[in-house]
């Protein structure tokens, strides 16, 4: 990996060996495989669109979900699955998991509208979220919703608003032992909510539930335990209680265990990077026991599965990015590609590749956390449509269409496998969750990269737009 060819500008100078980041391709499930491998199918999708675009596989939704309610068969748990809603915005992913009969896991008006007109009913819906609107509240309990409550002050606009033939399912939203997070009720909320709720009322408090921003199984297990003794007791106030939520967070696994080792024990290193604000921390895209494994071992820590199982608790699990697993990518047209050769002037003094794509990194969420989304995209096509064009790993960086220094898809020099040309497309892979939409913004009047959809059908593949 030496210097960058460029027709049209001087050579680098000589000879300094380029630093890139070490490689972190992602797995390849066998549709995804097609779609790089096919010689006319995304460059067609680029051209009928004009831009950027996200590719989306909902059949994938469908194994996933699958995944998770075979682990709640092979133990006997009575379980169910709500997909997090905020983990894409797409209509195909609300009709994969209405017609596989999950449930959905909603925290706005406009989330649970869609989730309604996608076929997903009101009794399969449970609205979390701080601070929920009226207007949220309203249909959510029309429509027969179970509400994680978050505060007292919802528990009051909820009884203002259920009564004998509306009634109100409620979950109580815990705050962890020890933490401080802003979500959930304190013991003494938890307390005063059990006493003030009444058990021949509209309101039914049907159990308890918490969501962790970690993605360890020990908390989960331990906390949705203390969760079933808490319904044991609410049981004793003559409340319903036989739900316990365990929230989402259940892991991905984007990248082998030796690649991930490779990056991590050597870096971040900084010298890998264009240069701007230090990147430090990441998702932690190997995961050795993802989605439904981690399920598994959460139910068979400390005899899980046998609580539930004697207490006749039915356990929710909220996953949102563990239900997009490998479900699309996401698709960039190189608009232009400059060399940067070696230069005293940057503080790392190396050659890469600079090419700009025709979105932005609000397309790719992680920058906008201060991270960076790892998961190697690929260069198509494979074989340039040039000249003859050597196959010789370039470093490259990738900045976004935007006039923003910040605006970087991919800051580290990734090794693509050839140089990169104008027209060329950049393939970010397993980008369905939250990389899509959950920041995507209209700056500079750009348009927001549409999603495709796509379907074996009658043997080939075919797409069309997600509506
Ligand atoms: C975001 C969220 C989830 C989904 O989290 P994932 O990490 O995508 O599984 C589930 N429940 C609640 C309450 C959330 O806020």
């Amino acid at each position: 990996m030496q210097d960058i060819p460029d027709e049209g500008q001087a050579a680098p100078e000589p000879s300094r060996p380029s630093i890139v980041a070490p490689p972190l391709p992602a797995y390849r499930d066998e549709l995804h495989e097609r779609v790089l491998g096919h010689p006319t199918l995304l460059g067609d999708i680029a051209h009928a669109v004009g831009g950027p675009f996200h590719l989306m596989y909902p059949d994938r939704v469908a194994h996933n979900i699958a995944a998770f309610r075979a682990v709640f068969a092979n133990t006997g748990v009575a379980g169910a699955v709500y997909y997090a809603k905020k983990a894409n915005k797409a209509a195909c992913v609300v009709r994969t998991c209405a017609k596989a009969d999950a449930a959905m896991e909603v925290s706005s008006l406009g989330e649970l509208t869609a989730a309604m007109a996608g076929g997903i009913r009101g009794t399969d819906l449970m609205v979390t979220g701080p601070g929920k609107s009226d207007d949220l509240l309203w249909p959510a309990i029309r429509h027969g919703a179970l509400i994680a409550v978050d505060a007292l002050d919802e528990l009051e606009r909820i009884a203002a608003v259920c009564r004998p033939d509306m009634p109100a399912w409620v979950l109580l939203r815990v705050r962890p032992p020890a933490s401080t997070s802003r979500f959930g009720l304190t013991e003494t909320e938890l307390s005063s909510a059990l006493h003030s709720i009444d058990p021949d009322g509209s309101m039914l408090l049907e159990g308890f539930s918490f969501h962790l921003s970690d993605y360890e199984v020990t908390p989960r297990a331990t906390l949705a335990a203390a969760l079933v003794d808490r319904c044991l007791t609410a049981r004793t106030f003559g409340h319903p209680a036989s739900t316990i939520s365990i929230g989402g967070g259940f892991g991905v696994d984007y990248v082998a265990a030796a690649d991930w080792a490779r990056f991590t024990e050597n870096g971040p290193d900084q010298r890998w990077f264009h240069p701007g604000a230090e990147i430090a921390d990441f998702y932690p895209y190997h995961f050795a026991r993802p989605g439904a494994d981690m399920l598994t071992d959460i139910l068979g820590t400390a005899g899980l599965s046998e609580r539930l199982r004697n207490a006749g608790i039915r356990l929710a699990v909220e996953p949102g990015r563990a239900l997009l697993d490998r479900a699309g990518c996401t698709v960039f047209g190189v608009r232009s590609a400059k060399a940067r050769a070696a230069d005293a002037a940057d503080p790392h003094n190396t050659a890469y590749r600079f090419l700009t794509v025709d979105g932005t990194s609000f397309s790719l969420s992680e920058q906008w956390f201060g991270s960076e989304y790892l998961p190697d995209p690929v260069l198509w096509p494979h074989d340039s449509t040039g000249s003859a064009d050597p196959h010789e790993p370039t470093p490259s960086c990738v900045g976004g269409a935007s006039c923003l220094e910040a605006d970087m898809v991919s800051r580290r020099r990734v090794a693509l496998h050839r140089a990169a040309r104008v027209g060329d497309l950049l393939v970010y892979p397993n980008t369905a969750g939250y990389q899509m939409d959950s920041n995507e913004s209209g700056f500079h009047e750009l348009p927001l990269p549409p999603k495709i959809v796509l379907h074996e059908q009658y043997g080939y593949l075919r797409w069309t737009l997600d509506r």
